[in-house]
Order: C-alpha cells, then sequence, then structure tokens
C-alpha cells in the first residue's frame, strides 16, 4: 500500500529530506519560508541542510531505524539526490506520502535503464549500448559515428565516470579503468548547445515548466546557466514539450530536469535527475517561484505555482577552485549590485566541490555575458 494525502499539508508539518547537500539546504530555507519544519535524513555531522533544518536525524539511508524514525516525524518525504536507495523511498511510502516515486529515482540511477525507458517512450535518444563485457564493445560501436562516450551506467557525476574514446581499443582501456563495472556506450553528439529543462509535476497532474536553460560545462562541471537560452522558439517549445512527455510517462510527482543536446533544431535526451537540479538555481532571484519552492508545493500535495521569469538570468557556479585562488575576495562579489550570492555553508573548499553560486540578473543577455566574464 502506497500512503497518500487526505489533503495538503498545513504550515506546522514537517517535511523530511533525504540528503543533506546545497540542494537540500534550499529546499529547507523554501520550506521554511512556507511553514513548514525540515528533517534531513544525513550521515554527516555537519550537513549544509542540517545547518539550516530543525532536525536531523544522522544516518545512512538504508538504516531501517532511522528510516521509521523519519516516517514517524514527517508528514511527507522528499530526496534531494538520486542515489538514494529506492527500496528507503518504498519503506517510507508505506506509511507517508514520497515523491519523487521510487521508480522514477530507481530509472535515473542507471543510465542503461533510462534511455530504455526513452526508447520505450519514443523519446528521442542518440545511438548507445549497454556495455557489460568487453565483448559488447565493438558490436555496440558498429553504427556509431567512431567517436563515442563511455560512462559508467551508476554513480556518475559532473564528468566523473566517463571517456570519450576513438576507437574500440581506447573503450576497452577505459571500461577495464573504471572496474569492468556495467557502462552505456553512447555516440558523441556534435552538439551545437546543450539545454535543460526543469519543471514540477503536482499530484493533480498539472506540469508547470520553467524557462529552458542554455548550459555552459568546464571540465565536466556546469559552470554557467543563460536563461533564456540562445535557442529558437521552436527548440524551446519542443523541449518543453519533451520534459512534459516524460514527466507524464513517469506519472512523475516532484521537481524534475531533463538534460539535452541540441543539434541544429532537433533535440536529444541525454540524462534526467528527479530532483532540483544546478541549472534551475537561477529561478530563486529570476522566476516569481523557484525551483525550491515548487519541490516544496508538489510534496506538500499543494498544486504548483504559474511561474513566470521576471528577468533574463545568468547563473554562475562558485566550485573551490575559485575560493582557493589566490586574491578571491568575496566582498568583490557581494558588492556587486545586481548579483545574488547564494553560499551553501560548506565546512572546506576543495578543488571542483560546488561552495555557491551567483545569480545575475539585467535586462539582456549579452551585458549579462559581459559580465559574468569578469568573474573568472
Ligand atoms: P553527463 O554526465 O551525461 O551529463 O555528461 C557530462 C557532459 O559531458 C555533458 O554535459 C556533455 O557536455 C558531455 N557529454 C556527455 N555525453 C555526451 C555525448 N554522448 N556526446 C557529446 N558530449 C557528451
Amino acid at each position: 500500500m502506497v500512503a497518500d494525502y487526505r489533503k495538503p499539508l498545513a504550515p506546522g508539518a514537517t517535511l523530511g529530506v533525504l540528503g543533506g547537500g546545497q540542494l537540500g539546504r534550499m529546499f529547507s530555507q523554501a520550506a521554511s519560508k512556507m511553514g513548514y519544519k525540515v528533517c534531513v535524513l544525513d550521515p554527516a555531522a555537519d550537513s549544509p541542510a542540517a545547518e539550516v533544518s530543525a532536525l536531523h536525524i544522522k544516518a545512512d539511508f538504508n538504516d531501517q531505524a532511522a528510516l521509521t524514525e523519519l516516517a514517524t516525524v514527517c508528514d511527507a518525504v522528499t530526496t534531494e539526490f538520486e542515489n538514494v536507495p529506492a527500496n528507503s523511498l518504498r519503506l517510507l511510502q508505506k506509511s507517508i506520502p514520497v515523491s519523487p516515486p521510487p521508480e522514477a529515482v530507481e530509472i535515473a540511477q542507471n543510465r542503461n535503464i533510462e534511455k530504455a525507458f526513452f526508447k520505450q517512450h519514443q523519446l528521442p535518444v542518440n545511438a548507445c549500448a549497454a556495455i557489460t563485457e568487453v565483448a559488447d564493445i565493438a558490436p555496440a560501436i558498429t553504427g556509431m559515428s567512431g567517436k563515442a562516450v563511455i560512462k559508467t551506467a551508476r554513480f556518475g557525476y559532473d564528468g566523473k565516470g566517463q571517456q570519450v574514446c576513438n576507437s574500440v581499443a581506447e573503450v576497452e582501456a577505459a571500461f577495464k579503468e573504471f572496474g569492468a563495472v556495467e557502462c552505456v556506450l553512447e555516440d558523441f553528439v556534435p552538439f551545437d548547445c546543450e539545454v535543460s529543462v526543469v519543471l514540477a509535476r503536482d499530484i493533480y497532474g498539472n506540469i508547470e515548466t520553467f524557462p529552458v536553460v542554455e548550459n555552459q560545462h568546464k571540465y565536466g562541471i556546469l559552470d554557467l546557466c543563460i536563461v533564456p537560452a540562445r535557442v529558437s522558439e521552436k527548440v524551446i517549445t519542443d523541449a518543453q514539450a519533451l520534459a512534459a512527455k516524460l514527466a507524464t510517462a513517469m506519472n512523475y510527482v516532484g521537481v524534475l530536469a531533463v538534460e539535452m543536446f541540441v543539434c541544429g533544431e532537433s533535440l536529444s535526451l541525454n540524462e534526467i535527475a528527479p530532483r532540483p537540479h544546478n541549472s534551475g538555481h537561477y529561478t530563486m532571484d529570476a522566476c516569481n517561484y523557484s525551483q525550491f519552492d515548487q519541490q516544496v508545493r508538489a510534496l506538500a500535495g499543494l498544486p504548483v505555482g504559474e511561474v513566470v521569469q521576471h528577468q533574463p538570468a545568468i547563473m554562475i557556479n562558485l566550485l573551490g577552485d575559485v575560493l582557493l585562488a589566490e586574491g578571491f575576495d568575496w566582498s568583490k562579489l557581494q558588492s556587486v549590485r545586481n548579483a545574488h550570492v547564494h553560499v551553501y555553508g560548506k565546512s572546506e573548499a576543495r578543488a571542483g566541490r560546488k561552495m555557491a553560486h551567483v545569480n545575475l540578473l539585467g535586462s539582456d543577455t549579452e551585458s549579462l555575458l559581459a559580465q559574468a566574464s569578469t568573474f573568472s
């Protein structure tokens, strides 16, 4: 049996979140604005989310006693990362509402399952094949362009666990280097740009799509987001329709991020995240509802809000590298009068670690881009 809402949760109710990172922190801040208490389940003693939340259960994500306690304390539970064990979500679901659905989280946890789901629902995806042993590699490359990307099926993030290859030998070497774990081999997509669509879907089936975001990466990590994306109206409409079709097919509830490649006027799906996404952080300042507001609304059994973007925006990620660089000065950033700086409260800056982000708002994208270029 799956627990359901009798009616939307009123202020004073407690919302649970699995995971204590920056996404959990921003969820918690949005929830507290709306009068909800938040309970974080995370094994770390000092997590960014626990720092700003009323309650913290310090335990692993599959600790049965901790999950039972979470279900007792909370009125509904969500997750801030996709690698939470789906069975933990299923256990919680027996007594309280859980979103997103465990089945959707399971799809997002494995790139091969994800791609099979896209294909099953006739959603556009580039040539790809599952690799579980060396013998799978040569036949998989047949029909691809010659350049391919091998990725571990599970636990890859920010470009980790993936490699661009130009021959069967290179793919074999990378597969072995990854420990011969299950992988996916994807044809290399010569994309013009990358975009993502973040949307929210509520228990009533309403879908609210945020504006399409253009994403630029540096060293495999998201660096800059430009919104609205500099693509045609057709690409905007198609991208939003594609993301909405996917959310409906998964019977999704909560916030979903869908990453896509743009080639000319065509789109193909890259991957999904069953949670708010780094590319949706601009919504915190540029939109009337942020992605975290929508996550709270969907979790509380409320209809998702109608979204409007007030101003063009650029989001810049601040990694540990920037903070550690000589001459870095917070006050320079904080003094920029059209910048909103969001700091995650992580105790230690490390190279590649997401520490904060800046949303720059203005009247036109080109001047924002020129301004952003002075930040790095
Ligand atoms: P992912 O972890 O799948 O989001 O990949 C990280 C980044 O690597 C993407 O945002 C792209 O910039 C690049 N990438 C991933 N897959 C491909 C592909 N099949 N073809 C070209 N570039 C890719």
